[in-house]
């Protein structure tokens, strides 16, 4: 338990909500949480709490509650993970480039806490305003369903 890990997650100058330790994610975090938000792991398709979700609201990072995106721009991308055509606003969530696992991909940050969310896929035909997919992790997000939704 006491291995020593390389503390570049925990650097406090850029990540204003998170003065928080590795260890402190751990105690704070569930372990398939941190495995997702801390490690950058992704929960399996299908299994998420919000994969097929249609409820109106909000989606707050799960580490430090900012909000990220809204149930405006989710749409059904039958992927297994939610599905969304851009963040709440830019500035909301940060990109960097991923080439781990032999792929070229853009992994998608909370820009806040630089918790993990999932990765972001453009020009795959699915119709939306912005031809791109933010496909991220249930496990990422915590839903706070608007005031007036009256669906439920
Ligand atoms: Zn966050």
């Amino acid at each position: 338990m006491s291995t020593p890990e390389k503390s570049d997650l925990t650097t406090t100058a850029a990540n204003p909500a998170a003065g928080r330790s590795d260890e402190d994610w751990r105690q704070e975090l569930t372990p398939e949480e941190y495995h997702v938000l801390r490690q950058a792991g992704t929960e399996r398709p299908y299994t998420g709490e919000y994969w097929d979700t249609h409820t109106a609201g909000v989606y707050n990072c799960r580490a430090c509650g900012t909000e990220l995106f809204t149930s405006k721009e989710k749409f059904d991308s039958h992927c297994g993970w939610p599905s969304f055509w851009a963040p709440l606003a830019e500035g909301r969530v940060r990109y960097i480039h991923d080439r781990t696992l032999g792929m070229d991909r853009i992994e998608v940050r909370c820009a806040n806490c630089d918790s993990h969310l999932g990765h972001v896929f453009e020009g795959e035909g699915y119709g939306t305003p912005t031809d791109q997919r933010y496909c991220i992790n249930s496990v990422s997000l915590k839903l706070v369903p608007a005031a007036d939704d009256t669906s439920a």
